[in-house]
């Protein structure tokens, strides 16, 4: 079903609330260390600014256990970087609700923005943000006209800051950050082109159960690289050192390589070091030859050849989990390889990147241009792969 989308909509003086997902990492000093989150909401600020909207801007910032996570999670430090990034005024009101946060509200003019204190600061109190505080929700609403959730990043959870607003909003719609979730993911999942080629990597089958269910659904092939290869491999009779396996998930590898019919590729050799460490001694192990005392860190050349061959045909891909430990450079190989298959798709294929260390092994290579979309959500993306149903998805007006 077609959501709709801030451009659905009227924004001329209307008092637009707009949850972003400003969850920005931070310095010691307080400073912003990355504003990627920032600059990839700027579109829809930038567009209801355009339109004449009264925007009214909110996120969370961090976890709110103590009074003290108060002064190193405010929101002020970032509505001066996108007051710098949009080229005007940005209205810092240092409250979550009250005289304060009403009265700048209703000064509020065609083309101004505002923006409001950490939602989650209300967490403090009976953590009416998390627990999605009916009265909080309904707060927040009656502060604007319309309701447009422009955060993927905490789609996957019921907060009062997005399903609590929309439950007494007339009007809610996406923002086109995550319509553009929506469509890529989404869209891969439920209309996907073929061949459609998932990838999955990372370090544990039990992360990502079930987001291979899922995928096995409905991909045509299901590469699996990275540390969860190894239980699978081990389920299958091999011999896999001191590499990460988890014994206690055999029966449920086994299971989903009967259950793939031949759709799960592994390869045939892995890269192993004697020590999980970066300077350790490597050597190239075929499957069925992985010494008692080596652990597998990266998929191997064969298997590098192998990905790529299924990968160059694909019309939709998926790709969530590194190959290997990406973050040492001998056992980066295998996911740079991928990255750059992915790459050579580029105007020939839609190619997605879900999970946060994902998107940052593509980040780290360069070549974030090269793909369709990398998904701003880590456990968005994977609750979406998993065929979830997002609240934050959910609560958007259908057309
Ligand atoms: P994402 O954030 O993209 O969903 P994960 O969090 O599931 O990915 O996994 C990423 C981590 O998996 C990386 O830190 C990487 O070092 C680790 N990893 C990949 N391959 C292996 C391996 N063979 N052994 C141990 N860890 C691995
Ligand atoms: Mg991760």
């Amino acid at each position: 079903m077609a959501k709709k989308t801030i451009r659905d909509i009227e924004l001329k003086n209307k008092s637009v609330l707009m949850r972003v997902d400003f969850n920005v990492p931070l310095n010691k000093d307080g400073s912003i260390s990355d504003d990627t989150r920032i600059t990839a909401a700027l579109p829809t600020i930038e567009y209801a600014i355009e339109k004449g909207a009264k925007l009214i801007l909110f996120s969370h910032l961090g976890r709110i256990k103590t009074a003290e996570d108060k002064a190193t999670n405010s929101l002020k430090p970032v509505a001066a970087r996108l007051s710098e990034l949009i080229g005007r005024p940005v209205v810092f009101i240092p409250e979550t609700r009250g005289e304060a946060l009403e009265a700048a509200v209703k000064n509020l003019k065609s083309g101004d923005v505002l923006m409001f204190e950490n939602t989650r600061f209300e967490d403090l109190d009976g953590n009416k943000e998390s627990k999605n505080n009916p009265e909080l929700g309904k707060y927040w609403a009656s502060l604007g006209d319309v309701f447009v959730n422009d955060a993927f990043g905490t789609a996957h959870r019921a907060h009062a800051s997005n399903v609590g607003i929309a439950n007494n909003m007339e009007v809610s719609v996406a923002g086109l950050l995550l319509e553009k979730e929506i469509n890529f993911i989404g869209g891969a999942l439920e209309n996907p082109e073929r061949p459609f080629v998932a990838i999955l990597g990372g370090a544990k089958v039990s992360d990502k159960i079930e987001v291979i269910k899922n995928l096995l659904k409905v991909a045509d092939k299901v590469l699996i690289g990275g540390g969860m290869a190894f239980t699978f491999l081990k389920a299958q009779g091999f011999e896999v050192g001191k590499s990460l396996v988890e014994l206690d998930k055999l029966d449920l590898a086994k299971e989903l390589l009967e259950l793939s019919k031949g759709k799960i590729e592994l390869g045939f050799d892995v890269v192993t070091g004697k020590a999980f460490d970066k300077d350790t001694e490597t050597n190239v192990r075929s499957f069925d030859a992985i010494p008692a005392d080596e652990m597998g860190l990266d998929i191997g050349p064969k298997t590098v050849a192998r990905f790529k061959e299924i990968i160059a045909s694909a019309k939709t891909v998926v790709w969530n989990g590194p190959q290997g430990v990406f973050e040492m450079e001998r056992f980066a190989n295998g996911t740079l390889e991928v990255t750059k298959a992915l790459a050579d798709l580029h105007g020939k294929a839609i190619t997605i990147v879900g999970g946060g260390d994902s998107a940052a092994a593509v980040a780290k290579f360069g070549l974030e241009d090269k793909f369709s979309h990398i998904s701003t959500g880590g456990g968005a993306s994977l609750e979406y792969l998993e065929g979830k149903v997002l609240p934050g998805v959910e609560l958007v007006d259908v057309i």
